[in-house]
């Protein structure tokens, strides 16, 4: 049996190193094989998923040298690779498991789940479903379903007995099933849940080895639930550490940047990133640390990836970075990369009319717009707080400005502006001791083009990591204190 292999990313934000991680797992193992490759874009979350943010993870998994077999751009025998285009699959699966007796119709009302939320908190106990609908029998429930009663499909769980994941690198891991809820399958909008596409598409698609994160453990049984009950034949599943802060805790985007965009932007060359990816994660032996993606692939061994987790250490990357820069690429070839990156027509297209009022020769352009090149900015305190007000207080409207820039969709000028006056409105404080730091931060100059539409240019991801360090260079945020802002800003309230 040929080795199969997939990604499987929710287009929901911008793309993660995370993903670039476990796919270069994926592609490394699918080669040493002589396997196959997929990548399947998981969208059923039609609130989250957007097709811009596909098309930006094809980009960038693409940029980094990370090419995949099968998928939504490329085909394959085994599409359609977008689970929004499979619907009817999962909703003919969830019939067969109704009509087997192994899932059943529920028509509680959102309002009714929450009484029984309500009531369980009450008497402390565990949170779940209580199983109203799980003995209806199906001919009264199709009667239902056929009058139009809205209605999802659910899993019937064990009451009793234990579920053994094998995992390559963990061993056996064992869930009790009497903790485990009876798990939506399929919800009433007729899209199906993760669980139930994951495993519909993983035996469709012909997947023998799942290679994911760790923090897809827990989702383990209800999969190898549907496995036993469809009769199939599970994959062999492994599940990767994740990628950890230096200081041991999950990688976030409050502390690291970990958007992939945001290294692109920065400046970073994808061979780099992904050789810093590989070494972090499964080391090759020997002494040189730079090394290419088929010499790693040549070494890989997925059962000796060690769980230890991998910290992301930008330092590190920046060195390895260097090195390729400097060892790999001679002038001609780095021209060609300065080109490819922001030095070409439609970047500096972009530029031009911003900074056609704010220059009395050429010779201002590239000074005064010097920060849109620029991997980082530096700025100091004094011009990240107004006047009369106290750093604590900066570092905070900064916080709110970050929470406001995530929400500016679709991202573009005027959602950014708005963004920035409900921070401004949120602390009754005037437009411009909300801009002027801001400014600050972003540009590191008193003087430049004006702030939105530089922002907008410059993108929520590296517009983030400045504001971050501006809230750095003000003594930063507690973990304590943000969560009690967090709680605010999302009421609405100053409190
Ligand atoms: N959609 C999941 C994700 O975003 C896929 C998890 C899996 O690989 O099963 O990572």
């Amino acid at each position: 049996m040929s080795v199969r292999v997939r990604i499987a990313p929710s287009p929901t934000g911008s793309p993660h190193v995370g993903t670039a991680y476990i796919a270069l797992f994926n592609l490394a193992f699918a080669r040493r094989h002589g396997g196959k490759f997929i990548l399947r874009i998981e969208d059923t979350d039609q609130a989250r998923s957007r097709p811009e943010y596909e098309q930006h993870l094809l980009q960038s998994l693409s940029w980094l040298g990370l090419q995949w077999d099968e998928g939504p751009d490329v085909g394959g025998s085994c599409g359609p690779y977008r689970q929004s285009e499979r619907l009817p699959l999962y909703q003919q699966y969830a019939r067969q498991l109704v009509e087997a007796g192994h899932a059943y119709y529920c028509f509680c009302t959102p309002q009714r789940l929450e009484e029984v939320r309500a009531e369980q908190r009450k008497l402390k106990l565990s949170l779940g479903y209580d199983r109203h609908c799980r003995d209806l029998p199906l001919a009264e429930a199709d009667q239902r379903r056929q009058q139009g009663e809205a209605h999802v499909v659910r899993l019937k769980m064990p009451l009793e007995g234990k579920s053994v994941l094998q995992d390559t690198l963990r061993g056996a891991i064992e869930f009790e099933y009497s903790l485990l809820d009876d798990q939506v399958l399929l919800k009433s909008d007729g899209f199906p849940t993760y669980h139930l596409a994951v495993v519909v598409d993983d035996h469709t698609m012909g997947i023998t080895h799942v290679i994911r994160g760790e923090e897809w453990i827990n989702s383990s049984p209800k999969h190898l639930l549907l496995y036993e009950r469809f009769g199939w034949t599970p994959p062999v599943y492994t599940h990767l550490p994740l990628l950890l802060n230096p200081d041991g805790s999950k990688m976030s985007k409050r502390r690291n940047p970990t958007s992939i965009d945001y290294y692109r932007r920065a400046g970073y060359l994808g061979p780099a990133l992904l050789n810093y990816l590989g070494l972090m994660s499964f080391p090759p032996p020997g002494e040189d640390e730079k090394f290419s993606l088929p010499q790693w692939v040549d070494h890989f061994d997925l059962a000796k990836v060690s769980l230890g987790g991998s910290v992301f250490d930008l330092d590190k990357l920046l060195w390895l970075n260097a090195r390729y820069v400097r060892e790999d690429l001679s002038a001609d070839a780095l021209l060609g990369e300065l080109k490819k990156w922001l030095l070409n027509d439609e970047h500096l297209g972009q530029l031009v009319p911003l900074m056609h009022e704010r220059m009395e020769t050429l010779g201002d352009f590239l000074p005064r717009c010097a920060f849109f090149f620029a991997r980082k900015v530096e700025c100091n305190a004094e011009d990240l707080v107004p006047k009369k007000r106290e750093a604590q207080e900066a570092v905070q409207v900064l916080q709110t400005v970050l929470w406001a820039l995530e929400g500016a969709l679709p991202w573009g000028r005027d959602p950014v502006e708005e963004a920035i006056r409900k921070v401004s409105e949120f602390w009754t404080w005037p437009i411009r001791e909300v801009t002027g730091p801001l400014f600050a931060a972003i540009m590191g100059q008193k003087v430049g083009p004006p702030l939105f539409e530089s922002i907008a240019l410059l993108g929520l991801d590296l517009s983030r990591a400045r504001i971050l360090d501006a809230m750095t260079v003000l003594g930063g945020l507690s973990k304590k204190k943000a969560a009690e802002l967090e709680e605010r800003w999302k009421a609405g309230k100053q409190g």
